[in-house]
């Protein structure tokens, strides 16, 4: 029987991938990857998980079955990756549906490669006399700010106007004007708005680059992509793979826009199960759950948060998107949706990541994550 390190060198030597390249592939860390590499006396050794065995197999059968398809993807692998994300030929990012797992690694390896000037490690000027847009309709603090202090960070300056109030949309002004007007300003936009699609009108009324930071229940691709980076980060930390992961989804689904996403992009993945936990008024919408379903995953909903999270890999909590409210009743939701710490000691694993895209309604009785948790590592 081959050992674990002739099984993965034999992969690697049959797909032609660099060590660094062949652990990308599989969503790990190249630091996992090399401790299953070493011999199996070495104290350092890891075993690799089953999955990942399985991975490699199947990536083994398609790149034997599917030679025309390799060559396929790596001339689009040799583009540029804002033409590989483009939307509708445009450099803009407005739904995470613009990704492929090969391209979201890509992104991936530029976050790497930006961390240290996100801390202050290095110096890039890249965006010198550049100009963003940053149009918030809608209430925001994680999102404007990132944006704004990554744009400053890299050398630009932002221009921005939050609400509708202080801006020329409350004279009655439409999108289209807006986006037109806007790119004669700047050099590029961050919109955020209530209405579902309304960032895509601003990004076809325009050439400039358009990032949708929040399109009403629509999407929040910024924050999915986000959260993938960091998950993907735990798990190669925990030598765990996102195939097959286990993950439970909680609180509004019906209207949390990040949650609409990252289910988008989860399905990239393989063989998830995903638990949704939600009161029936604020279930997951059911275009989701056919596409999830189409990807060959697997889908549970209950309304009991003992029953969706046991045995969760990933636990993501979600606030009551009440802004959004359009009669639905929620009664009944107080004393069972809340994700605190003795309900994660009595059903979740000792390294289930908890989530929560932020913000926490920390008003009395609004049952968000609980603050019993802020000490969790
Ligand atoms: N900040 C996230 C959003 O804009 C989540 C939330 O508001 O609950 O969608």
């Amino acid at each position: 029987m081959h050992s674990q390190q002739d099984f993965l060198r034999d992969a690697m030597h049959r797909l032609n991938l660099t060590r660094d390249r062949f652990a990308d592939r599989l969503g790990i860390r190249r630091r996992a990857l090399d401790t299953w590499l070493l011999p199996s006396d070495s104290s350092e050794s890891r075993a690799m998980p089953d999955m990942v065995e399985k991975f490699v197999l199947e990536i083994l059968r398609h790149a034997a079955q599917d030679g025309q398809g390799a060559l396929a993807a790596d001339s689009r692998a040799a583009q540029p990756l804002a033409e590989r994300i483009a939307f509708e030929g445009k450099p803009q990012l407005l739904s995470v549906s613009q990704f492929d797992r090969d391209s979201l690694e890509a992104l991936f390896q530029v976050a790497d490669i930006m961390q240290p000037i996100a801390r202050r490690q290095k110096v890039s000027r890249v965006l010198e006399g550049a100009v963003l847009g940053s149009l918030f309709f809608e209430a925001s603090t994680r999102t404007r700010v990132s944006f704004g202090a990554a744009f400053c960070r890299l050398g630009g300056t932002v221009c921005d106007t939050t609400g509708f109030t202080f801006s020329s949309m409350a004279k009655g002004e439409s999108i289209y004007d807006t986006s037109r007007v806007m790119s004669g300003y700047v050099d590029a936009l961050v919109v955020r708005h209530p209405e579902q699609g309304s960032v895509t009108e601003f990004a076809r009324a325009t050439n400039i680059p358009v990032i949708n930071a929040g399109d009403g229940p629509g999407e929040h691709p910024s924050q999915a992509i986000l959260d993938l980076y960091t998950l993907q980060r735990e798990f190669s930390r925990l030598g765990k793979l996102i195939d097959g992961t286990h993950v439970a989804l909680v609180g509004d689904l019906k209207y949390g826009r990040t949650v609409h996403s990252l289910i988008r992009l989860l399905s990239l993945y393989q063989g998830l199960k995903f638990t949704l936990v939600a009161p029936s008024s604020l279930e997951m919408p059911s275009y989701l759950l056919e596409l999830v379903a189409r990807q060959g995953h697997v889908i549970e909903q209950t309304q009991s948060l003992e029953t969706g999270l046991h045995g969760a890999d990933v636990v993501y909590a979600t606030r009551i998107q009440r802004e959004r409210f359009n009669g639905e009743s929620i009664e009944g939701y107080a004393p069972d949706f809340q994700v605190c710490k003795s309900l994660v000691d009595a059903v979740c694993k000792a390294d289930t990541i908890l989530m929560h895209p932020l913000p926490r309604d920390g008003r009395p009785g609004a049952n968000d994550l609980s603050t019993d948790l802020n000490y969790d590592p």
